[in-house]
């Protein structure tokens, strides 16, 4: 198992849904947790609620600086950086025909480029540390296409790849990094979706954040001979499709 003690984690995204839930859950497992967001006031109550373990910093992954300042407090808070956790996402809807090219943009550069962004930061910081766990908050959408929001299935797709590509450049210094690849989550995200969205799952349910935090706590400090690879958490919408067979 991974210690988590006397270590540091940067979760994006954190001050809410997904992000705050994996805050949470490594703070329990013993890290000292930088909830990091652009939403300040949200991150800040997330970041007291968990207390000591918990600090918030400002973070708009985008911002290459920022990630610097970050991952200092992090270490200077809390010890050497054992984790990064790229959560910090945005959803945008438009099909491809009539999205405007700024926004395609927008979506790939905060869902895509701000978790290369964190990589390219945090790795140099994880090697000096010894090793470390980077965990890429994915989605369904980097399994498959969903009409309407190709931006979001660009990015996701990009991340998971992105994530194969870490695996292979940081193994040797002993760095993991896994992509993890949810379905519909209750989350501000998806408070406006219908329930329908869940119905053709075999589990025909929204998922909760914490079962997700699940999943990135034991890929953190259980899963130590994982690295490259993708874990869905999706009610079973991905496995395949119900075929009406013929009665004769
Ligand atoms: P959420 O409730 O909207 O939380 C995302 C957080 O990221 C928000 O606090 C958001 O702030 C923040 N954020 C946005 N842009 C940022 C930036 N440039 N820098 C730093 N933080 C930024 O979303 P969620 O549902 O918890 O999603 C978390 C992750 O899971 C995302 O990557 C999402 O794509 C992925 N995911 C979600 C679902 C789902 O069903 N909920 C399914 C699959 C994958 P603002 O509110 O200001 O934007």
């Amino acid at each position: 198992m991974f210690d988590l003690h006397g270590r540091s984690a940067v979760v994006t995204g954190g001050a809410r849904g997904i992000g705050a839930a994996i805050a949470r859950s490594l703070a329990d497992a013993g890290a000292g947790v930088v909830v990091a967001d652009i939403l300040d006031h949200d991150g800040k109550e997330t970041a007291d609620a968990i207390g000591r373990n918990g600090r918030y910093a400002h973070l708009d992954v985008t911002r290459e600086t920022e990630w610097r300042e970050v991952i200092g407090i992090a270490e200077d808070s809390f010890g050497p950086l054992a984790v990064l956790v790229n959560n910090a996402g945005i959803l945008d809807y438009g099909a491809i025909e009539s999205e405007p090219p700024a926004m395609f943009r927008h979506v790939l550069e905060v869902d895509l480029v701000g978790a290369w962004l964190g990589m390219h930061t945090a790795a140099p910081v994880l090697r000096a540390a010894g090793g470390g766990v980077i965990v890429n908050i994915s989605s369904t959408a980097g399994l498959t296409g969903y009409a309407g929001i190709g931006a979001y299935v660009a990015s996701k797709w990009g991340l998971r790849g992105l994530t194969k590509t870490a695996a292979l450049e940081l193994g040797a210094a002993g760095i993991r990094v896994c992509s993890v690849h949810p379905g519909p989550i209750h989350t501000p995200m998806t408070a406006g979706m219908d329930a329908s969205v869940a119905a053709a799952q075999p589990l025909p349910r929204f998922g909760e954040p914490e079962e997700v935090a699940a999943m990135v706590r034991f890929l953190v400090t259980e899963a130590s001979f994982s690295t490259g690879s993708e874990f869905v958490l999706d009610g079973g919408a991905t496995a395949g499709q119900v075929l009406a067979l013929p009665t004769s």
